[in-house]
């Protein structure tokens, strides 16, 4: 935006509640529930175990096809959710205790560096473990940007006595609650200590949706996104006692994500995979994590109202030629680094092809499309759109692709 210093104050005033809304909405609570399986939480259709968070899905997006890809066990999957991207651990001893630490910054330092925040602004909270493992020793990021870690009490409970102690308290922007009951009792080999662990962690959920709700500082401004860092063998693998192969049951996992720029009442059918986690908290955080590998989950972002008010990253210079023959150009220009995603639609909303998805450098970008659609046949003459989003904005023209 650019303003004459006498206007100033008469464009704060005009534009004073979108400004509010836009900076008011970053705000972020992730819950980490270890080793529930999908088909005792919200891959279950009778959600016997997950009431609360069945309720949830009403007024947010559940996505039905979040996996682990990787490595389907905690001390790889949790950093892995942290970064963004599947990540090296390395042994280290940390105030005189083995450890290991990722290699690739965390989300909490991506936080705390690019938003100039301090400690008590990003908290980890989880019950109490002698040596945590370690966010990363990365030269741009490191230690001096890791959350504020509070270890405390032995089960879920404690931990959630905790994170309403740190909310009254604090009131940190950044929250990551960890609930490691659910695995334990897992392990533990008796079903229904693993079925109360789960019932357990989703009435926690519940009370921190309702604690977000009944603060001011919270309600309508934080997004709440619940999954897990890996499921546990499905019946034919072995059942519910462990985990830590490729099957079914070990990598499908949940995502539960409710708040302002979040759809409501959607189950999205996109495959995503847990690298995306990290990446699309990062963006609703208005945070870049630039060494991540996962994409942004847009179709699960709600961009209605979050345009105005909010400096744009691009001015879209429009296509060329348009109406064309053999192809036409997108330009626009990237004011910052930005995950960059195009979709060419047909006058019916469906989806075509897409044309990118991809994390771009600033400058000025051309996208050629040459009227194919994603099998690359030649579709057929017609009144055509694009949607081009770029982090959370998003914008959108005609193309007139008039035959060969
Ligand atoms: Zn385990
Ligand atoms: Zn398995």
């Amino acid at each position: 935006m650019v303003f004459k210093p006498g206007s100033l104050f008469l464009i704060l005033f005009l534009s004073g509640f979108t400004v509010c809304q836009s900076q008011e909405t970053g705000k972020m609570m992730i819950v980490i529930i270890d080793g529930a399986r999908y088909s005792e939480t919200l891959g279950d259709p009778t959600h016997t175990y997950t009431p609360e968070m069945w309720s949830l899905t009403a007024q947010g997006t559940m996505v039905d096809h979040f996996t682990n890809d990787g490595i389907t066990k905690t001390y790889r999957a949790i950093p892995a959710l942290w970064a963004g991207a599947w990540t090296e651990v390395i042994d280290t001893i940390y105030q005189g205790s083995e450890t290991q630490y990722a290699k690739l910054p965390s989300i909490f330092e991506y936080y705390r560096k690019q938003k100039n925040r301090p400690a008590d602004d990003c908290f980890y909270i989880l019950k109490y473990i002698s040596s945590l493992w370690l966010p990363s020793f990365d030269p741009d990021y490191g230690p001096g940007f890791w959350p504020e870690f509070h270890s405390v009490g032995s089960t879920d409970e404690d931990v959630v006595t905790e994170t309403q102690w740190v909310m009254d308290n604090y009131h940190p922007h950044f929250m990551w609650v960890y609930l490691a009951d659910v695995d334990h009792a897992g392990h533990s080999g008796n079903w229904t200590t693993y079925t109360a662990a789960i019932r357990t962690a989703d009435s926690i959920v519940g009370v921190l949706w309702q604690k977000l709700q009944s603060d001011p500082f919270y309600k309508d401004s934080t997004t709440l996104i619940v999954t897990n860092d890996h499921g546990r063998h499905d019946d034919q693998h072995g059942g519910f006692k462990g985990h830590g192969d490729g099957c079914e049951g070990c990598r499908h996992i949940q995502f539960l994500a409710v708040g302002p720029g979040i759809k409501k009442d959607f189950v999205s059918t996109t495959d995503r995979s847990i690298p995306d986690m990290a990446v699309t908290a990062s963006s609703l955080l208005g945070i870049d994590p630039e060494k991540a590998s996962g994409n942004i989950m847009h179709e699960i972002i709600d961009v209605t109202g979050i345009d105005e008010g909010v400096e744009p990253k691009f001015v879209l210079h429009g296509s060329y030629p348009n109406p064309f023959c053999s192809s036409t150009s997108i330009n626009y220009y990237l004011r910052e680094a930005s995950q960059v995603y195009l979709q060419v639609f047909n006058l019916k909303g469906e989806s075509i092809t897409t044309l990118l998805n991809e994390r771009q450098i600033p400058g000025e970008k051309s996208i050629k499309w040459d009227a194919t659609n994603k099998r690359g046949q030649k579709v057929s003459p017609g009144v055509y759109s694009f949607t081009l989003h770029i982090g959370q904005q998003k914008t959108s023209g005609k193309l007139v692709f008039a035959g060969e």
